[in-house]
């Protein structure tokens, strides 16, 4: 793939990282400079008495904009459903607003975006995923879409999991010496940390309990046996969560995910510290380079 040219790309502002804010000539002209577009994917499910069903998309579209000011790339609008919330990771499908698709339904819709993104131009991909049980599905979206515009040199960069690699001392600070594991991290300390540091306004903190399932075993059971299922759909320790945690973990999460993203299109040189564009008052309108 060709790597991106700075100092053309220096005299190109994007008005908006959200794609779905442009016009169609300023798609057509940030394909034809081959800018990278990123595709959050998410969830609407149960984040436990606390949390918002859109916590799974905040956090990916969240990111996806942060990595996108950054090095200047375009981010498409979420894809805010995903797979069946699964007991041992997301709770399961039994509590009201939880709302899933099949397999094959997420596969279809991730791959038509994908593709539909090829068509526009756009040969630079970066499926961006936070909820656990999507991934594989992703991975699948993205083989098909290349696969079915096999001629058109797409790259698509699957992200399945933003934060299973971090340092050792913000895992101090988010689970001291009790680290349960990230398939329990659901509504429990990381999610409710980040949540409170980007929207706390969405954060109900008093209503946030300490839960786990009564049996957790390393397989799956189907139909969901009760004892599986936490009742308050937080699977580990909420209470321990802050605003302040939250963002020493995402200072380390986005800037991780920006320096792949960078390192996979070449965007810039390997191992060059990051300067981090200002982002607008909004947040959303900036000039990215
Ligand atoms: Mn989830």
């Amino acid at each position: 793939m060709p790597s991106v040219d700075h100092s053309e790309l220096k005299e190109f502002d994007l008005r908006s990282v959200r794609l779905d804010e442009l016009t169609w000539p300023e798609i057509r002209e940030a394909a034809g400079r081959d800018v990278p577009v990123i595709v959050p994917v998410g969830s609407t499910e149960q984040h436990g008495y606390h949390l918002p069903l859109c916590t799974d998309v905040v956090l990916p579209e969240s990111l996806g904009r942060e990595a996108a000011r950054m090095l200047g790339l375009l981010v498409a609008p979420p894809i805010a459903y995903g797979y069946r919330s699964r007991p041992l990771s997301g709770g399961g499908e039994g509590f009201p607003g939880t709302i899933s698709l099949s397999g094959r339904t997420l596969i279809a819709l991730v791959e038509d975006v994908l593709a539909a993104l090829a068509q526009s131009g756009f040969r630079r991909l970066v499926v961006l995923n936070w909820h656990f049980e999507n991934s594989n599905f992703v991975y699948e979206a993205a083989w098909c879409a290349n696969e079915r515009l096999a001629a058109q040199g797409l790259r698509i960069m699957v992200v399945e999991a933003a934060f299973s690699e971090l340092s050792e001392p913000v895992m101090q600070t988010l689970f001291g010496d009790e680290f349960p594991g990230w398939d329990v991290e659901h509504a429990a300390v990381l999610e409710t940390s980040l949540m409170q540091h980007l929207r706390p306004d969405l954060v109900l903190i008093d209503r946030a309990v300490d839960d786990e399932a009564r049996r957790h075993p390393p397989y799956d059971v189907v139909p969901p046996p009760a004892e599986f299922i936490p009742e308050s759909g937080t699977l580990w320790k909420a209470t321990r969560a802050s605003a302040e945690k939250g963002a020493i973990a995402w200072e380390e999460i986005v800037s991780r995910v920006a320096a792949a993203i960078s390192a996979e299109f070449e965007l810039v040189s390997p191992g060059a510290p990051f300067q981090p564009r200002a982002a607008s008052p909004a947040g959303e309108a900036v000039a990215a380079r």
